[in-house]
């Protein structure tokens, strides 16, 4: 993969996955969205990194927090976007994914912006691209969600020095979830040694999982939150279990839910993160989704920066 993932003198060449990326990249990336976070708020000018470039997004499973903000990110650095209306293109009269593609860099873009419910389809597309098209993973299946991973990190960056010492807790539906294996990615690569996992034992992967090696599993939300610095918590990807699998809502509340005096077992100022969309009352108390530690609203902030530096990287050249 990191043959795909980097050019041959260690630059991104497209963005599949956090798995194996050198830090030196990561930490590249996430002090290019830090510097294009302060220019927007210090009121610089648009920049114009990518005047002329056009980038396609397509989404082949929903989304609002991803897709807008890819949209927004490349606006505010100066390309062209489309967003590729799949309902209303022929892939409904059966064009295939990789027809579908090759018509498009037949047209000319420099990036495609992908998510698809099955794992593996942004590399798929980035093995068989003719031009020097880049691929952006936007999310797939329960593989990766690489920018995601990326913007956690840089907000929870913003307000720890050093990962090495924190402990973080990954709460909810990990066997399905891309988010998590995304952000345990980043987060083993930037440095953080005690990275819990929690989950009911049927929404938690085999023990021995290697994505998720030296990680400690939990089935004890009380136990596995306390201490902590910051928790993650995931949505129930209902979308990907089978219907008898899915837990009644109101018992996964009871035991996995995130409340006032759960996180009150964690270390005091504990910080709360969810990638949304979040399902109130479900994975997390409106009390605690609303208060005063939650960087839920945050990390849709820094979601724009991230891929903002992200495009730069692979589009842009050098220069922020
Ligand atoms: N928005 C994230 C994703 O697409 C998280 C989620 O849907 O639960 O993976």
């Amino acid at each position: 993969m990191q043959n795909l993932q980097l050019t041959s003198d260690g630059r991104l060449r497209h963005l599949i996955t956090l798995a194996g990326l050198p830090r030196a990249v990561i930490e590249r990336v996430l002090d290019r969205a830090e510097a294009m976070r302060r220019d927007s708020r210090d009121g610089a000018r648009p920049l114009d990194l990518l005047a002329g470039r056009t980038l396609i997004n397509l989404f082949f499973e929903p989304s609002t927090r991803t897709r807008t903000s890819f949209d927004l990110a490349a606006q505010r650095l100066g390309a062209l976007v489309i967003n590729f209306d799949i309902e209303r293109s022929s892939t409904v009269k059966g064009e295939s994914l990789l027809d579908t593609i090759h018509t498009l860099e037949a047209m000319h873009c420099d990036a495609f912006v992908v998510r698809h419910k099955e794992s593996g389809t942004p590399e798929t597309i980035a093995r068989h691209l003719r031009s020097h098209a880049c691929v952006l993973n936007a999310g797939d299946g329960s593989h990766a969600h690489p920018t995601q991973g990326l913007l956690d990190a840089l907000t929870l960056r913003r307000r720890v020095g050093d990962f090495s010492r924190l402990s973080v807790v990954v709460c909810g539906d990990i066997r399905h979830s891309r988010v998590a294996r995304s952000d345990v990615d980043v987060l083993r690569t930037l440095g953080v040694r005690d990275l819990r996992l929690c989950a009911p034992p049927e929404l938690l992967p085999a023990p021995g999982t290697a994505e998720f090696a030296q990680c400690t599993l939990f089935h004890n939300f009380d136990d596995a939150v306390a201490g902590c610095d910051a928790a993650i918590m995931l949505r129930l990807q209902k979308e990907r279990m089978e219907a008898a699998a899915i837990p009644s809502e109101a018992d996964y509340f009871a035991r996995y839910g995130l409340t006032a005096a759960r996180l009150a077992r964690a270390k005091p100022g504990c910080l709360v993160m969810h990638p949304g969309p979040i399902n109130r009352n479900v994975e997390i108390a409106d009390d605690v989704a609303d208060g005063a530690q939650s960087l839920i609203l945050e990390q849709v902030a820094n979601g724009v920066f991230a891929r903002m530096a992200v495009l730069a990287e692979l589009l842009g050249g050098s220069a922020a």
